[in-house]
Parts: C-alpha cells; structure tokens; sequence
C-alpha cells in the first residue's frame, strides 16, 4: 500500500486568500495587533500556530498562552464561517479535487492522509465547505507543533495506525516551498500544486512535478506513482 499526503489551503482548496484576511483580522479583533506590516519572511515554521507564535515573541515578547490561542482560534473560526456565508466560492475545491480524492480512496492501492499548517478547527471548516469526504482520515495539523515536518511525521504515522501498514512509497501533495522542503527533508515523493500559476518559486525550488488542478484523474495518479 502507498500513502498520499495532501496540504489543504491552496493544494485542496482555494482558501489560501480567505485564510489570510481572517488570519490577520482575528489578531487585529482579539488583541489589537495589526498585521499590515508583520514580516512573514522572519517567521521560521509558517503554520496557524507558527505564526502565532512569531506574532507574540515580536509584539509581547513572550509566546501565547493557552487562553490567548483559544481566543484567537474562535475569532478566526468565527470570521471564516461568516466568510464562508457571505461567499462560499471563497471555500471552493481546486477543479477536481473532491472526485480525485474519492477516486483515489476508492482505487484500494493508495491510502490518504492530511498534513496542514492549519490550526485543527480551520482545517475541518475547509475542508466541510469545500465538501470534501474526509471523515474517518487521518489528519494532522498545527495545533500541537508548529513544524511541519513534526505535523508530516504525525500524519504518517497515524495513516499507519490506521492502515495497520508500512508504506512502501509516501507522496507529499502541496503547494507551498515549506511542503516542498518538507517533503525532501523526509525523503518523500513531492506533487507540487499551482492552482494561480504564480509559483514559479516551486519551479526554482526544484520541484519537477506540478500540476493545477486534479481534473485528469488518470493523470494525477500517474504521477503520484511516477513521484
Ligand atoms: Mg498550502
């Protein structure tokens, strides 16, 4: 059996700018701090959590505590679910991908499994709104850790709880530089996903598959095996 690990924001799903308007309005309502002029670039594990973390060193000097998360994650849940009523196109799936992954765990040769930067709650929202099928696989996200090499390895290893297997090949599914580094640094087969065809940085970065959507199925999964 062979595992396929998918990012959700921007490899799934098509929420990447939603995410990030609500990301930093849940900050400017919960705490006052406003993200306009925060450097990305200095935040070392770009996840929910890692971010976050990033945010209070520079603003408070100190990391959150457990309240100030859980404050922040309700605002921002609360933000996408309004979000998602007012424009659910803002949630929708990349072409195809809701039949691919229903495909693919229908086909008995590839297992799935979720590795996100996403707090936990934010990742379920989007993948309900886009309407994927997704209950009952195994997830993991930036609650616990904000590394997402540590949220890959935990992927992996609850898929082999699940499966009650090794995997004889693993293929990260992403759309970010951080999927592609993490993939490489955990020696896994990489699908770079470019659904806006502005990363050419993934090209650069020395990712040699990428692709834009999943509505050839046959094809995906020809690459999946060739990864
Ligand atoms: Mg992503």
């Amino acid at each position: 059996m062979k595992l396929a690990i998918f990012d959700i924001d921007g490899t799934l799903t098509a929420t990447s700018k939603v995410d990030e308007s609500c990301y930093a309005r849940a900050f400017q309502d919960e705490f006052g701090i406003d993200l306009r002029d925060f450097d990305y670039s200095a935040v070392q594990h770009f996840t929910d959590s890692g971010i976050m973390d990033q945010i209070f060193l520079e603003e408070r000097g100190r990391k959150p505590n457990t309240s100030e998360i859980t404050a922040v994650q309700r605002c921002f849940i609360h933000l996408l679910k309004d979000a998602f009523g007012r424009d659910p196109e803002q949630f929708r799936p990349l072409h195809g991908a809701v039949e691919m992954l229903a495909q693919l765990q229908k086909s008995g040769e590839w297992a799935i499994a979720f590795a996100t930067g996403c707090w936990q709650q934010s990742a379920h929202l989007k993948l309900d709104s886009a309407g994927f099928d997704w209950q009952g696989l195994p997830l993991a996200h930036s609650d616990a850790t904000p590394d997402r090499q540590d949220i890959c390895r935990t992927a992996i290893g609850l898929a082999e709880q699940t499966w009650q297997a090794q995997f004889d090949k693993k293929v990260y599914i992403g759309d970010g530089l951080w999927d592609l580094r993490t993939a490489n640094a955990l020696g896994l087969g990489f699908i770079g996903i470019d659904f806006e065809n502005h990363h050419a940085s993934l090209a650069e970065a020395g990712a040699d598959t990428i692709i834009g959507d999943y509505r050839d199925y046959t094809h995906f999964a020809a690459l999946l095996n060739a990864a």
